[in-house]
């Protein structure tokens, strides 16, 4: 991720909770792996591609 700011996944977190980067303000999605690991995806907001 390109955020430098190592996030703490919360151990009570769900998975598709969304935690806030105190240090960038990018928004991060804690996402679960085929382990079962938690892991933090940047969240990709793409509201304005509307097309026409
Ligand atoms: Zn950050």
């Amino acid at each position: 991720m390109d955020c430098g700011a190592n996030l703490d996944v919360p151990n009570d977190s769900l998975q598709g909770e969304i935690i806030g980067c105190p240090d960038c303000g990018l928004d991060f999605v804690i996402e679960m792996d085929e382990s079962g690991n938690k892991q933090l995806r940047e969240l990709l907001i793409e509201g304005e591609d509307w097309g026409e």
